[in-house]
């Protein structure tokens, strides 16, 4: 029998990035669920990485605003406000035209065709009924986008906002549609390859306002009545 080295030890575990990767895809196929803990002593057992190695990918995540650092009780996967969840989407509406502008300049054939392979595993994870997958990969495509437009701060903003999107959703999902229509990234794809902006763009902007309106964002009017009735 092999002794158990350092070496073989640390086989056994992740890197701290893999460790990061499997959090954000959980958030991402909507495996974790808003509010949950994340209990380090567990994240030791089932990572096999160091509580000095966890504690940064856990900062990392809290500095991405998709985990929640509360002292002296733990870490929890966010819980964003409706306010907050506003601000995701109008944040998405600033940035993600200019990503389409970018890309109506510059896409070349290499990037039309990474988009269609994207739709073709979008199409395909909706046909095998795969809802984790179809969740992660409608977040993936707005990335994508970001990513063959070139600007590597855009790429990681829209990280974020597409994970923090994920997590509105979980909360404030209205109708149990879980992710971006089917046909609309297709239609997106096809005003880029027409180099056309003004159509690409508004296609974009639909879509973002159909994903936002399938959302119970109405502030609870009921509630603030109330309290006006208490202070009357
Ligand atoms: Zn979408």
């Amino acid at each position: 029998m092999k002794p158990v080295t350092q070496d073989t030890l640390a086989n056994r575990g992740m890197t701290s990035e893999q460790f990061y990767q499997k959090i954000l895809h959980a958030i991402l196929e909507h495996r974790l669920a808003p509010g949950t803990q994340l209990v380090e002593e567990r994240l030791v057992v089932l990572s096999g990485l160091s509580r000095t190695k966890i504690r940064p990918v856990l900062a990392r995540l809290a500095h991405e605003r998709l985990v929640e650092l509360i002292p002296n009780r733990g870490a929890f996967i966010a819980r964003p406000s409706v306010e907050e969840a506003r601000e995701v989407f109008f944040t998405r509406n600033l940035i993600e035209p200019a990503i389409i502008r970018l890309l109506c300049d510059d896409a070349g054939g290499r990037d039309i065709r990474a988009l269609k392979r994207h739709i073709t595993k979008e199409r395909k994870a909706r046909r095998d009924g795969d809802r984790l997958a179809i969740i992660r990969l409608s977040g993936e495509f707005h990335v994508l986008l970001a990513e063959l437009a070139g600007n590597a701060i855009l790429v990681r903003m829209m990280r974020e906002l597409t994970a923090q999107t994920c997590l509105v959703i979980t909360l404030y999902d209205a109708a149990n549609t879980p992710s971006c229509p089917d046909h609309h990234h297709a239609d997106i794809i096809e005003a880029i390859e027409a180099r056309d902006v003004k159509l690409a763009t508004q296609r974009l902007t639909a879509h973002l306002r159909a994903v936002e309106n399938t959302l119970r964002l109405e502030v609870d009017e009921e509630a603030a009545v109330d309290l006006t009735a208490i202070f009357a």
